[in-house]
C-alpha cells in the first residue's frame, strides 16, 4: 500500500518481560496523587515489516539478564518473531534506539543483521560517562562488547543525527535519555507512527512533560517531546518504550504464546 508514493510499513510492539514499580519511581517531579500506587513497567522490542524489509527497532534483554535484574520474563524476543513467521537469521536490520541492557542485549542472535545507531550513543557507552557506576549500571557490558565487536566486523552504521533509512522509515537522534537515544518514525496507513523508545517511557511522562528519572540531559529530554511530537502524526501515533497501556491501546495478535500488538 502507498501513499504519496510512500511504502506504508506494518508495525508491530512485542513485549518480552515486566517489572513492578511505584508511580513515583517513573516520574522525575513529584505526581498527583499516591506516590506509593503501584505502575508496572513493561519491556518491548518493535518490529517493522514492509517493501521486503525487516527492521527490528532493538533487541531487548535475555532470560538470564532478566534473572540477574529480577525482572519478570515473557518470552525470548527471537522466540515472539519466529510466532511471526520470522527466523533470527531474516532480520536484516536492527536499529538500537539506545544501548542500555533492555534495548542492547541478544544481538549476538542475529548473525546476519546490519546495526543501526547513534555514533554519539557509542560514544557514550565506551567514553568517560561509563566511569560513573550510576551512568553505567543500565549498560550490561556484554552486549557493548558484542555491539563493539559487530563494529570492527562492519556490520554497524553509525549515525550523525538523522538517517533516512528508506522511504517510509527514518531514525532520529533525541538524546535525553542518555546522549544519543534516537527515536523511528515509519509511515503506515494511519500516517507517521514515532517509535519513541525511551524518549517517553510512558504515555504519562510525554502528556505532563514529567520525565521517566534516569536522565542524561534534561533539556534534551524536553527538546525530544517537542520533536516526537513534530514527527508523528498526531499523539496517538507516538508509541511509548515502556507503557503497559500499549496493550490496551492497541490490538494483541491471535498468537499463542506471544505477546505481540499491532501498531499500525
Ligand atoms: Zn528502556
Amino acid at each position: 500500500m502507498r501513499a504519496h508514493g510512500i511504502t506504508e510499513y506494518e508495525v508491530y510492539a512485542i513485549k518480552y518481560a515486566s517489572v513492578e514499580r511505584t508511580r513515583q519511581s517513573n516520574f522525575l517531579e513529584p505526581i498527583d496523587g499516591d506516590p506509593n500506587a503501584l505502575m508496572p513497567l513493561d519491556f518491548f522490542v518493535w518490529l517493522v515489516r514492509g517493501a521486503g524489509r525487516l527492521l527490528l527497532v532493538d533487541t531487548g534483554f535475555s532470560q538470564i539478564s532478566a534473572l540477574a535484574r529480577k525482572r519478570f520474563f515473557l518470552q525470548e524476543p527471537a522466540q515472539a518473531l519466529s510466532a511471526l513467521g520470522i527466523q533470527v537469521e531474516d532480520v536484516s536490520d536492527i536499529a538500537i534506539t539506545h544501548l542500555h541492557y533492555d534495548h542492547a542485549g541478544n544481538v549476538k542472535q542475529f548473525p546476519n543483521a546490519r546495526i543501526w545507531l547513534q555514533e554519539r550513543e557509542m560514544a557514550y557507552a565506551t567514553g568517560k560517562c561509563m566511569c560513573d557506576l550510576k551512568q553505567n549500571h543500565f549498560f550490561a557490558l556484554d552486549d557493548i562488547s558484542v555491539v563493539l565487536k559487530r563494529l570492527y566486523e562492519g556490520d554497524v552504521r553509525l549515525i550523525d543525527s538523522m538517517h533516512s533509512f528508506a522511504a517510509g522509515i527514518e531514525f532520529h537522534r533525541i538524546g535525553g535519555h542518555t546522549d544519543g537515544l534516537q527515536v523511528v518514525r515509519v509511515m503506515t496507513t494511519k500516517g507517521w507512527v514515532v517509535l519513541a523508545s525511551d524518549a517517553a517511557h510512558y504515555y504519562e511522562n510525554l502528556e505532563k512533560k514529567n520525565p521517566f528519572p534516569a536522565i542524561y540531559s534534561k533539556a534534551d529530554m524536553m527538546d525530544g517531546y517537542e520533536l516526537i511530537r513534530q514527527l508523528a502524526d498526531g499523539e496517538d501515533n507516538i508509541i511509548p518504550g515502556h507503557d503497559p497501556k500499549v496493550c490496551t491501546r492497541f490490538e494483541p495478535l491471535d498468537l499463542p504464546g506471544a505477546h505481540i500488538y499491532r501498531i499500525a
